[in-house]
């Protein structure tokens, strides 16, 4: 039998009269109307008592181990069930609070498993979402929200810090202020300018029963930059392609009207102006042209081409274009395909263009006499660009130009984006040809490197996937 220790004297005294009450009346009754003894009648009295205790002793100590075995459940859910000895009706009290406690248990994994789950799923959201509570605190965060804002990049950093120390931006604060205080929605935007400037739209939302554990309002930013950049670059592009036609339009209204008045008769300045008027004609056309091909392969750049083909047929036709180019400027061409390089997959008349932009800006920009290599050879080297793994083709335009400062090589493709205009417009350039290789080289799903050196030249290298199954066609030269 486990030890007494929990029974006090004064609870067993209490439970132990109440029983005998009963046995003490007949005893009392025996005495006044039967005649009984008094002093027997004590003695009984007293054993009774004494039965009494011992019987009840046993079934309060179960009683006992019970309760105490209920309190210190509720502190700790891993406390062990007493051993009970003698009452049934206690060791039935034990199944059923087993029971609870089982019940309990399953609860509050449960809500933490939600709980949990409800973080997750915070987590997985691309976007950072902040909880703060009624005092503008912030209670949780998920992980982009920790990436933005943490150089730890763990969103529990920021619990218990106010709002003001993670976005300083008023017009945010007093959005979070009118949320918590007035149960108003608000939508901002405002830009965090490190560590590199970003604009966010700054959702406000605030819960209208305040949580269980305190969230009042959401905060959920969303960036901009991209849509804001995408939205200016489309507004720059109209208006520089309206300039880029407008020049030569006017160029040759003027020369229109100057035939038409002053120069009517004069079969000198008519030659002359008829010659400058189909130069800039010419220029539109190329203008067009190109835009052309720019929102055509825009237009195409999500479906990825599929047939393999020979970089070496592409390269020589585009030498033969560029043939007459290349003798005006004094140009040598270089051509240098290294053996077994497979064909690459790709649309043959983008990849001419390509190569018909990259050879026609060497043989332009790289100077009277210069020196212009092609070389195709297998690449160990992937840019990060490029998706994909393992070897790639690829094919280099070098130059023996006077190199590109290195401020101007990361805008190089940008549409209309020059280092010197009045040069591009002398030697019949768009400022498109770049832009045009990169939209093609990404719908290749390829990737473009730039690499140039102030006084040598400049290496303009295009990285393709390879037809894996297929080695080019060396033609016979
Ligand atoms: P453009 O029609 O002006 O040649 P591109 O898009 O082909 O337009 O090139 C953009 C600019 O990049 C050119 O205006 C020129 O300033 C520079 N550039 C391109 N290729 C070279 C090169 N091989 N050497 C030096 N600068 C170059």
């Amino acid at each position: 039998m486990p030890p007494p220790d929990s029974v006090s004297f004064r609870r067993l005294l209490a439970w132990s009269f109440g029983p005998c009450v009963p046995a003490w009346a007949v005893l009392a009754g025996l005495v006044v109307f039967a005649g009984l003894d008094g002093v027997a009648a004590l003695v009984g009295a007293v054993v009774v008592f004494l039965l009494m205790v011992a019987l009840v002793f046993g079934r309060l100590a179960d009683f006992d181990r019970l309760i105490r075995y209920a309190e210190e459940s509720l502190l700790d859910p891993d406390t062990a069930p007493p051993e009970l000895t003698r009452s049934a009706t206690a060791q039935r009290l034990l199944t059923a609070i087993a029971a609870l406690r089982k019940l309990w248990t399953e609860r509050r994994e449960a809500a933490a498993g939600l709980a949990r789950s409800g973080q997750d799923i915070l987590d997985s959201l691309p976007d950072p979402l902040i909880l703060i509570d009624r005092r503008r605190r912030i209670l949780s965060a998920n992980v982009a929200a920790g990436e933005l804002f943490d150089m730890d990049r763990t969103a529990q950093r920021l619990a218990g810090r106010d709002l003001a120390s993670v976005i300083r931006d008023p017009k945010v604060l007093e959005a979070a202020d009118q949320a918590l205080q007035q149960d108003r929605k608000g939508t901002i935007q405002f830009t965090l300018p490190s560590p590199v400037e970003h604009t966010f739209a700054a959702l406000v939302v605030p819960l209208p029963v305040a949580h269980a554990d305190g969230t009042a309002a959401i905060v959920a930013l969303y960036d901009q930059t991209e849509r804001l950049k995408t939205e200016s670059m489309r507004a720059d592009f109209v208006a520089n392609a309206s300039h880029e036609l407008r020049t030569p339009l006017a160029a040759v209204l003027g020369f229109i009207e100057t035939l038409q008045g002053p120069a009517r008769d004069d079969a000198e300045a008519r030659d002359k102006f008829l010659d400058i008027m189909l130069k800039q004609a010419n220029r539109m056309t190329r203008l067009i042209d190109d835009l052309l091909s720019l929102s055509r392969i825009e237009l195409r750049e999500h479906t990825r081409p599929t047939q393999a083909v020979d970089l070496e047929a592409i390269i020589r036709a585009a030498v033969e274009l560029l043939d007459r180019l290349a003798k005006e400027r004094h140009s040598t061409i270089i051509v240098d395909i290294a053996p077994d390089v497979p064909a690459v997959i790709g649309d043959t008349g983008e990849l001419g263009q390509v190569l018909h932009n990259l050879l026609g800006n060497a043989i332009k920009y790289g100077g009277d006499g210069g020196k212009v290599e092609i070389t195709v050879a297998l690449s160990d080297f992937r840019p990060p660009a490029m998706q994909g793994k393992g070897p790639c083709v690829r094919m280099s335009v070098r130059d023996s130009g006077e190199g590109i400062p290195r401020e101007h090589l990361p805008r190089l493709t940008e549409r209309f984006y020059r280092i010197d205009t009045a040069r591009s417009r002398s030697l019949g350039g768009t400022g498109l040809g770049l832009a045009i290789v990169k939209h093609i080289v990404n719908r290749h799903r390829g990737a473009m490197t730039i690499d140039s050196e102030i006084g040598k030249g400049s290496v303009f290298s295009v990285y393709l996937p390879p037809a894996l199954e297929r080695t080019m066609v060396r033609a016979a030269s």
